[in-house]
């Protein structure tokens, strides 16, 4: 059964519809987009869009039956010839044009992801180039291409966020970091940036990073104003996770699940989270009642289809269809509303934008009961959300 099945018609439930057909699909772009992003760390590679007033972030796909073509005022979405949606927003950022005193273009060291500020603070793991390298990720990529430098500072991020707040309407931004073998795994640095950003610009931040080895690293971070943090399994299947990312497999789930814990005493339900990849071969039953054990620790798992990277170890693989992902959104929609989490909660960082995921646009289309069946449309609006940072 589909959302369209359980929810009235209406613009709501046909652009979810939409836009999880094109999360699966991609699309395919016969105009200009601006605002598109290849590489950085984590899963997404993708063009960034407002499809009917949503945020969402979608594959390229030479191979799509939805293109995206220009009209006079705008874009458009069509599937054989006939339009299906409206876009718009996709304009190249402003604070692009600007650069540092010392000549570094903004644009080298934040991303605008539709409304979010991103950045990879450091944009190298000591997981890529080897064997524990995860085969999602395309941190190196995009080092590699000249599209931006390895470290940024404090400074400089909260230089250009202020820029993308003033120029551009940012509302947040979300800050990761490649893997470190400190024993902070990277986190006391993102967050000073993130602190730095906060300071500077006053918006909401979020910062990533693996499970520290002494949790009383996230008492620090929580000290230095950071709003919320994403800690990423990115698949709670075991075996999945011992093949595609060997490093984060022998971290071992119990460190994940004693680094959430910690962090949602500090930070407070709702506002750390995790990826969790849909696509990658993983039990979708076990990975259903991973989730639930999440939730019910106060964890927003944010479920995403597999968006393969360019360049990363799994580039060919494809993503899963809508068919796989709905069922799973409808079950942790269903978890989430249960403990009262959403986008809402999530404060700043992917689980607030969204834009890689449907999961929110099903909590809030389908009115989700808290067995996750369905039920009466809920009258709340289209929410917003944003990605996976990646400059
Ligand atoms: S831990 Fe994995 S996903 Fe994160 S930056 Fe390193 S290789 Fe990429």
């Amino acid at each position: 059964m589909t959302v369209l099945d359980q929810t009235p018609a209406g613009t709501s439930s046909r652009t979810a519809e939409l836009i999880m057909d094109l999360q699966s699909v991609g699309l395919r772009i016969e105009t200009t987009l601006e605002t598109s992003r290849t590489g950085g760390a984590g899963p997404s590679d993708s063009g960034m869009l407002w499809i009917e007033g949503v945020p969402v972030t979608v594959p390229p796909s030479d191979t799509s039956p939805y293109s995206l073509r220009a009209e006079d005022e705008g874009q458009g979405i069509f599937r054989d010839g006939v339009k299906v949606a409206s876009v718009a927003g996709t304009k190249r950022p402003r604070f692009y044009d600007l650069e540092t005193a010392d000549g570094v273009p903004y644009h080298q060291i934040a991303l605008l992801h539709l409304d979010s500020l991103a950045s990879t603070v450091v944009q190298a793991c000591n997981y890529w180039g080897n064997s524990d390298q995860c085969g999602f990720c395309g941190i190196g990529v995009s080092l590699a291409a000249g599209n931006t430098i390895a470290k940024k500072t404090p400074e400089m991020l909260a230089e250009v966020a202020v820029a993308a707040r003033d120029l551009d309407g940012a509302v947040d931004a979300t800050l990761t970091t490649g893997s470190s073998v400190a024993p902070d795994r990277g986190a006391l640095y993102v967050a000073r940036c993130g602190q730095a950003v906060k300071e500077a610009a006053g918006l909401p931040v979020e910062v990533q990073f693996e499970p520290p080895r002494d949790l009383s690293v996230l008492d620090q971070v929580h000290d230095m104003g950071i709003d919320s943090v994403g800690v990423h399994i990115e698949s709670f299947d075991p075996a999945v996770l011992a093949r595609v990312a060997p490093g984060k497999f022998r971290t071992g789930m119990d460190a994940y699940f004693r680094t959430w814990e910690r962090a949602v005493q500090l930070f407070g339900e709702g506002r750390v989270s995790t990826y969790v990849i849909l696509g990658m071969g993983e039990d979708p039953d076990l990975t259903v009642e991973m989730c639930r054990r999440a939730v019910d620790i106060g964890v927003y798992p944010f479920v995403v289809p597999l968006r393969p990277v360019a360049g990363s170890l799994m580039q060919d693989v494809p993503a899963p269809s809508r068919e796989y992902t709905e069922p799973i959104y409808r079950k942790v929609a269903g978890f989430l509303a249960e403990r009262g989490l959403g986008a809402d909660t999530a404060v700043a960082g992917c689980a607030r934008c969204q834009a890689c995921s449907s999961l929110n646009l099903v909590q809030q289309t389908t009115g989700v009961t808290p067995c996750g069946t369905g039920g009466a449309p809920a009258a709340a609006p289209l929410l917003q959300i944003g990605k996976r940072p990646g400059a």
